[in-house]
């Protein structure tokens, strides 16, 4: 039996009682199986999907491997996208708060050079990115890898799925061959086998079971025919009223056709999609998570490595091929014990796609039909916040306290009704609760924030 308290692991007691103020109380399972592992040096390959804590697993071990003394960069965690390596970086930082002086780098594609090239100056010990962006700082020798001790692939899957392999294999060619290699992956194609032959030294292979607990997922299946998708969608969100779902579709086209045409039926629908421009994309993000939008409509790669707490459904508008990639979106509802509710429709000519996701989750799925959902005419569902763009961030020197501050001093909005504000380099957003919207944006617009006028506007 594997022991669950971090404190059976050898770490230092600063890590440990670290470990502690983040109430991380027992290990999940997937860090109780690979981290003795890793502490002792071995390399792994590991299939976890997010929400599983894994984040945690690589970066405790990272963290113990440091030495906070020698100005190399030492690790290296290669991610799928930039959200998720800024997510990544943020974990690793929360836990580095115990070791003085760590210095975490974070170097992503759509971000401009300058900056990253000043910071590399300064020896990160680790460094968080996309395979892009890094293997362009180590052909312009400006990312030094000679000290390397661990390599990390984060969403291995995925990256491959972006088409990372050639960059990914040319970057750890640059790497010491004297390494510890973590791999991880939500899906194990035979590719991945084929990877971690090619740069992993008998790694230990550890598979967390992956199915989801049927007491916690509610999944139902609607058989629908031809050309009744969208009013089966329209059906399922009336009949269930989620406060906040995603939907998934397998083309990139399609979410933004869909996220219209709900828009049309009264519904606050966004697409998140590859060919979205990076500010388009975090302003979808920004509004999704602030509950100013209450359907986010995505691809696989593009809602990979979202983090998104009481995500309340998920609905397939179209299955996926793979049912690895089916258990995987599902799993994105029903976190942290409460319920979930996972939506698919399927036609006769899908059953195929159906059976196969029943004998990968080895239990029969429970199909219902469209007659037993509840539709009403003219019904809308507007989500409870709003969210104000204003047109200064971060580079303004304009910090949440100072929005929250423009709103609330000498105004009779009470902070509660305050939501969400996140700030970007150049660009802040505000989320403020539906019926005080028209009140917040007069109060942002007219008046000052840090002394100085910003152009605010509200997003739709
Ligand atoms: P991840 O799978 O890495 O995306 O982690 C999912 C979430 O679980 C993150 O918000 C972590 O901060 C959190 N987490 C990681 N390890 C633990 C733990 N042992 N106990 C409680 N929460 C954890």
């Amino acid at each position: 039996m594997t022991t669950t308290a971090f404190s059976s692991l050898a770490l230092t007691p600063e890590l440990l009682a670290n470990i502690q103020s983040l109430e991380y109380e027992v290990m999940t399972p997937i860090q109780a199986q690979s981290l003795p592992a890793i502490l002792k040096g071995k390399d792994l390959l590991a299939q976890a999907k997010t929400g599983s804590g894994k984040t945690a697993a690589f970066a405790i071990g990272i963290l113990h491997k440091l030495e906070p003394q020698t100005y190399r960069t030492q690790a290296l965690v290669l991610c799928p996208t930039r959200e998720l390596a800024e997510q990544v970086s943020k974990e690793i930082r929360r836990l580095a708060r115990a070791i003085p002086n760590t210095n975490i780098l974070t170097l992503c594609g759509g971000k401009p050079i300058g900056p990253q090239l000043a910071s590399l100056e300064r020896n990160p010990h680790v460094v968080v990115g996309t395979p892009g962006r890094i293997l362009k700082h180590l052909q312009k020798d400006t990312l030094k890898l000679a000290g390397l001790k661990m390599l990390v692939l984060d969403e291995a899957d995925r990256m491959l799925d972006m088409g990372f392999h050639e960059d990914i294999m040319r970057i750890i060619d640059i790497t010491p061959r004297q390494r510890q290699t973590l791999l991880f992956s939500a899906t194990y194609p035979d590719e991945i086998k084929g990877i971690s032959d090619a740069i992993q030294n008998d790694p230990i292979d550890i598979r967390v079971q992956s199915l989801h607990d049927n007491t916690i997922i509610k999944q139902v299946f609607y058989e629908i025919q031809k050309g009744e998708r969208t009013t089966t969608l329209v059906a399922l969100l009336q009949h269930y009223r989620p406060e906040s779902s995603v939907v998934f579709c397998n083309r990139k086209q399609q979410c933004q056709e869909l996220a219209e045409t709900l828009w049309q039926q009264g519904f606050h629908a966004l697409a998140l999609h590859g060919d979205l421009e990076q500010k388009e994309r975090d302003q979808v993000l920004v509004q999704f998570a602030n509950k100013s939008s209450s359907i986010l409509i995505a691809t696989d790669v593009a809602a990979r490595g979202l983090d998104i707490k009481d995500l309340q459904a998920v609905i397939n508008f179209e299955l996926s091929p793979d049912p690895q990639i089916h258990i995987h979106r599902i799993g994105r509802t029903g976190r942290a014990g409460n319920e979930g509710l996972a939506l698919s429709v399927f036609m006769a000519s899908e059953a195929a796609k159906v059976n196969a996701i029943e004998e990968y989750q080895k239990c029969p799925v429970r199909i219902d039909k469209t007659t037993s959902l509840k539709t009403r005419d003219n019904f809308r569902l507007s989500p409870p916040m709003v969210t104000l763009c204003i047109n200064g961030g971060r580079k303004n020197k304009v910090r949440a306290g100072d929005i929250l501050g423009a709103l609330t001093a000498n105004t009779n909005l009470p902070g509660k009704q305050i939501g969400k504000i996140d700030i970007f380099d150049n660009l802040a957003y505000v989320a403020v609760e539906r019926p005080i919207a028209k009140q917040a944006l007069k109060i942002l617009s007219e008046g000052k924030i840090k002394g100085r006028k910003f152009r605010v506007r509200k997003l739709r």
